[in-house]
C-alpha cells in the first residue's frame, strides 16, 4: 500500500496531500534549465530537490511521469549562440550535454520526456491561434500579446494584488522574456522577427518569427501531461512571471483548470549572498570537482537543507558532508559485511523492497514536506542504536535492504572520497582509526601526537562530530 505524502502547494500555502488525480501516475513537470551556458550550483539546488521529491513518491509506491524541458530558445540562448558565432543548434546541444553530465554526476534519475521548445514550434502556434480566437491574445506590428485583463484571475499564484500591481491599470505590452517582478504587463507569446534573432525565426500566420519563452512551457506540459495535470515545479524565482504567464494562457486555452499543486524551491546562497559571476561566489559541479570535492558531497549539501528554507553553501559544507558521508557509508560496510553481500541494490531493487525498518522515522521524514534534514538526522539516531558486529547474518541482510531503501529515497550512493580517489595506505587507515579512538577516549596527547605523526608522512585528519575523514596534504 503506498504511504500517504505530503508537500506544501505554493498555491494554496497549505501541506497537501500528493495524490495522482487519475488514481494511477503521478504526473508532474518541472521547467528546465536554459541552456546558453554551464549551470550553477544554486540551479542544481532546484533540480536536485526535485529529483529527490520524485524518488521519494516512488519509493512511497506512487508511479510517476517526469517531464523536464529544455529552454533551447529565448532571448538568452540566441545572444549567447550568435555572440559564439554558432548555430543555435550546435550551441544548445553542447550546454544540454554538458547539463547532462552533471545529472549523471549528481545521481538524478533521467526524467521520462526530455522535450526541447525548438521542436514544438508547432504546438505553440496552435496555442496561440486559440488564444487570439478566443479573445485572451492580440497581434501588434508581427508579434502576439496575451491581455492579462482578459484573465481575472491573473495573478493568484504569487498574490500579485498584495503588491499592488492592479489588474486592469495601464498596460504596457512586454517584449521580453524576463521582466521585473513589480511590472504587470502583457506578455508576449510570439515574437515577430527581428535583426538581431538571424537565423533563429519560424513561419506563423502572424509572419515570421519566434515563440515567447512563457509559452514553451504551457505548449510542452500540454503535449506531454495533458490539459490538466498533477504538479507543476520550480525555482521561486519562477513564480511570477513565468509560471502566472503559464497558467493564464494555459487556462485560458483549454477552459481547465492548468496544475493541482505547485511546487517551488528556495534560491541556494553563497557564502550569505546571492550567487554572481562578479562577486566571484558563482560556483558550478566542474568548478567543485576541480577543487577536489565529489558531486555527492554536493549533492549531501543541497539534501542537509529543507526546500523551502535558504540553503546557504559553504565550501566547509563540502567538508561536513563528507564526513558525514563517511560515516554512512562505513555503517554500509559493516552492515554488508556481517550481512555478506557484496553488491548493492540497483535503484529500482532499493525502492521496491518497500519498508526501511530502523529508518521509517526518517522515511516518514521524507514523505512530510520532504524534511531532507530531519531524514538524514534520523538515518544517524538509527545508526547510534545499531551495533552491527552483534548482528545475524539473516538480521544484518534485512538491515542492509531497509537502509537501501532510505538511501535510494535520498538518491545517495554513498562514494567516499577514499573509494573516488586514492587508496590510503593500511598503516595510515589503522594510525588514523586509532587516533580516533584516542581522541573518543579523550586521551588528548596520544590524539595529538598521532595526527602529527600522520601529518609528518603527508597526511591530513579533519574531525566532524561522528566520524573523520583523512585525505592527502
Ligand atoms: P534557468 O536555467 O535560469 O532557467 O534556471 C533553471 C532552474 O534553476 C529554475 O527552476 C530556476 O528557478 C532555478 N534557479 C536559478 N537560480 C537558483 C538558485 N540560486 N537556487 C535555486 N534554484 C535556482
Ligand atoms: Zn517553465
Amino acid at each position: 500500500m503506498a504511504t500517504t505524502v505530503t508537500l506544501q502547494d505554493s498555491m494554496t500555502r497549505e501541506p497537501r496531500e500528493v495524490a495522482p488525480i487519475d488514481g494511477e501516475t503521478y504526473r508532474f513537470y518541472c521547467c528546465g534549465p536554459t541552456v546558453y551556458g554551464v549551470a550553477h550550483i544554486g540551479n542544481f539546488r532546484t533540480f536536485v530537490v526535485q529529483d529527490t521529491f520524485r524518488r521519494v513518491l516512488e519509493c512511497a509506491g506512487i508511479a510517476t511521469k517526469h517531464v523536464r524541458n529544455v529552454t533551447d530558445v529565448d532571448d538568452k540562448t540566441i545572444r549567447e549562440s550568435q555572440a559564439q558565432g554558432q548555430s543555435l543548434r550546435d550551441f544548445t546541444t553542447h550546454w544540454k550535454d554538458k547539463f547532462n553530465n552533471d545529472c549523471v554526476s549528481l545521481n538524478m534519475l533521467k526524467p521520462h520526456i526530455e522535450p526541447g521548445a525548438v521542436d514544438h514550434i508547432d504546438h505553440q502556434i496552435r496555442m496561440i491561434e486559440v488564444l487570439i480566437e478566443k479573445g485572451n491574445a492580440y497581434e501588434k506590428e508581427g508579434s502576439v500579446y496575451f491581455s492579462v485583463k482578459s484573465y481575472p484571475d491573473y495573478g493568484r499564484l504569487s498574490r500579485v494584488a498584495d503588491r499592488e500591481l492592479r489588474l486592469g491599470a495601464a498596460q504596457t505590452a512586454n517584449d521580453s522574456d524576463e521582466y521585473d517582478k513589480d511590472s504587470l504587463a502583457d506578455f508576449v507569446l510570439w515574437k515577430g522577427r527581428k535583426p538581431e534573432d538571424g537565423d533563429n525565426y519560424w513561419p506563423s500566420p502572424w509572419g515570421e518569427g519566434r515563440p515567447g519563452w512563457h509559452l514553451e512551457c504551457s505548449a510542452m506540459s500540454l503535449e506531454y501531461l495533458g490539459e490538466t495535470f498533477d504538479m507543476h515545479s520550480g525555482g521561486v524565482d519562477l513564480m511570477f512571471p513565468h509560471h502566472e504567464n503559464e497558467i493564464a494562457q494555459s487556462e485560458c486555452c483549454s477552459g481547465s483548470t492548468f496544475v493541482h499543486h505547485w511546487f517551488h524551491i528556495t534560491h541556494l546562497l553563497v557564502d550569505g549572498g546571492k550567487m554572481a559571476k562578479s562577486s566571484g561566489n558563482f560556483y558550478t559541479l566542474v568548478d567543485l570537482e576541480e577543487k577536489g570535492y565529489t558531486a555527492e558531497e554536493m549533492r549531501y549539501v543541497f539534501l542537509s537543507g529543507h526546500y523551502r528554507h535558504h540553503l546557504n553553501f559553504t565550501l566547509d559544507s563540502l567538508l561536513a558532508s563528507r564526513q558525514a558521508i563517511s560515516r554512512l557509508s562505513r555503517f554500509e560496510k559493516a552492515l554488508a559485511e556481517r550481512a555478506e553481500i557484496s553488491e548493492a541494490p540497483a535503484y529500482d531493487a532499493a525502492r521496491q523492497i518497500g519498508e526501511a525498518g530502523p529508518f521509517q522515522p526518517a522515511f516518514k521524514a521524507l514523505c512530510r514536506d520532504l524534511n531532507t534534514p530531519d531524514a538524514l538526522g534520523k538515518i544517524f539516531t538509527a545508526i547510534k542504536s545499531i551495533d552491527t558486529e552483534t548482528l545475524a547474518q539473516a538480521t544484518a541482510a534485512k538491515l542492509y535492504q531497509q537502509y537501501h531503501f532510505v538511501l535510494a529515497a535520498l538518491g545517495l550512493k554513498l562514494v567516499t572520497k577514499d573509494d573516488a580517489a586514492e587508496d590510503i595506505p593500511e598503516d595510515i587507515k589503522a594510525m588514523a582509526e586509532e587516533r580516533w579512538q584516542a581522541r573518543a577516549a579523550k586521551e588528548w596527547a596520544e590524539s595529538d601526537r598521532l595526527r602529527d605523526a600522520l601529518a609528518e608522512v603527508g597526511w591530513l585528519v579533519q574531525d566532524g562530530k561522528e566520524d573523520y575523514t583523512v585525505t592527502r596534504k
